[in-house]
């Protein structure tokens, strides 16, 4: 990363972590990926349970295994290799009730967030979010817009790469119809603006670009 952009990167946490302080939410910025790293495992302290979520930006890290190794921490994971789906999926019901949900979204704009899963809204006594700089963009219309052109058919294209049956319509050609497939993945739309328990809700910015 150069210069400019290390700044400039800098500088937009720096607002972020401000606003996210003034609705109840916590902060961090990470310029690399292996400080994101250490900052995520600092944050998780054992005995605890931690649900482990289908994040890009997570997995690429490795960081699920470093989680399930942390003292007194058990990682509930539904993506056991050999787990039915109705097995993950009951590990995911078990999971909303997690002391810790480590996860990651779609798109942060610079004056809220936005994004995922129903744990992230209630459950989890801490949700900590790790976010590269490349998901901040200025407002909650280009958050929507990132989403549909950008965050699902990329998430999409990885899943099809995955499963090749996996074919909603963005696979062919990498723009959102607006469908209602029964394969869609951005069914629900999750805006979080605040919360009432301070600090419940931790982002991680990190400097670096990091999952879809
Ligand atoms: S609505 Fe359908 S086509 Fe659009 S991004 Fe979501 S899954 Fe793809």
């Amino acid at each position: 990363m150069d210069a400019p952009t290390r700044k400039f990167r800098q500088m937009n946490a720096e607002r972020l972590i401000k606003q996210l302080n003034k609705r109840r939410m916590h902060g961090s910025y990470a310029e690399t990926v292996e400080e994101a790293r250490s900052q995520v495992l600092d944050l998780i302290q054992g005995p605890c349970s931690v649900i482990r979520c289908g994040s890009e930006s997570v997995g690429s890290l490795g960081l699920w295994k470093d989680i399930a190794a942390l003292p007194g921490v058990e990682l509930i994971d539904p993506y056991v290799p050999g787990l039915t789906p109705a097995g993950g999926d009951e590990r995911r019901r078990r999971g909303l009730t997690a002391d810790v949900m480590v996860t990651s979204c779609n798109a942060v704009t610079l004056d809220g967030t936005g994004n995922r899963v129903s744990g992230m809204i209630f459950g989890p006594k801490k949700v900590i979010l790790l976010v590269g700089m490349n998901k901040v963009v200025s407002d909650l219309e280009s958050a929507m817009d990132r989403i549909r052109d950008f965050a699902a058919p990329m998430n999409n294209l990885r899943l099809n790469a995955l499963n090749p049956a996996h074919e909603p319509p963005c696979t062919q050609d990498g723009r959102c119809h607006r469908c209602s497939s029964p394969q869609k993945i951005c069914n629900a739309w999750t805006i979080i603006e605040g919360q009432r328990d301070e600090g419940r809700i931790h982002v991680v910015l990190v400097g670096e670009s990091l999952g879809y």
